[in-house]
């Protein structure tokens, strides 16, 4: 079905990464050829080697009680995110999302059996002027991947503010502040947050927020791409 999928979605039938001839959005040498990453379990962000958390994690941990990324916010993945973001192509945010449910499936067992699945939403002007919201696609993607529950109803964003790529880190902190409201929750309910990228964490930060203010026991977070630290200078 998958490879049904993507003949729609590519008439010229080229891996979106390699160009290379491909059933697929991605042929299966790209589907494969992550970078190998320890990462910190509790934010997904790329470190050394193995470890509880990160540095910022041990010193406050985030809302999410753990995170998932599939690869890194870099070249050449980096192109994947233009391409939902801003190719006006939701189908293939579909296919990415089933890509980071197999993901899930294999590197975090203990997620399941069932979550509900939530994507992190657009304010409603900015889903006007792109028509679809990429997490949502990547939501649904995953939700049928692993037969989740999935609903873009029990979170909500009440205010617009500037998009968070648009600022710089200092900044994002206060402009996703108090922007997100959840419908109430089953007391306890296990949710899985979804996001295209995270880079400062601010933004799932306040959706996790929001979701455990409205009943929920335990919120994790599925990013595709995950912005790597700085590279240090030497
Ligand atoms: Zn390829
Ligand atoms: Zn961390």
């Amino acid at each position: 079905m998958l490879a049904n999928l993507a003949a729609a979605l590519l008439p010229d039938g080229r891996c979106r990464l390699c160009c290379l001839p491909s059933r697929a959005p991605l042929c299966s040498a790209c589907q494969c050829e992550r970078p190998a990453r320890w990462r910190c379990p509790r934010c997904a962000l790329a470190l050394g080697g193995p470890a509880a958390a990160c540095g910022a994690c041990a010193l406050r941990l985030p809302a999410f009680a753990g995170a998932l990324a599939w690869s890194d916010y870099a070249p050449p993945w980096e192109r994947l995110v233009a391409g939902i973001k801003f190719g006006d192509d939701p189908a293939l945010a579909r296919w990415l999302g089933r890509l980071l449910g197999q993901c899930l499936r294999s590197e975090r067992p203990g997620w399941g059996p069932s979550r509900w699945v939530v994507p992190v939403p657009l304010s409603p002007s900015r889903l006007r002027q792109r028509g679809y919201n990429q997490a949502w696609e990547l939501a649904r993607g995953l939700a049928h991947e692993l037969r989740w529950p999935c609903d873009c109803r029990l979170l909500l964003r009440r205010r617009d503010g500037p998009a968070q790529s648009t600022l710089p880190l200092a900044h994002r902190a206060a402009n996703v502040r108090g922007a997100f409201i959840a419908a109430p929750l089953a007391r306890g309910a296990r949710m899985l947050l979804v996001d295209d990228v995270m880079t400062s964490g601010n933004t799932a930060e306040q959706a996790a927020r929001a979701l455990l203010r409205a009943g929920a026991g335990d919120v994790r977070l599925a990013v595709l791409l995950r912005t790597p630290p700085p590279v240090p200078r030497d």
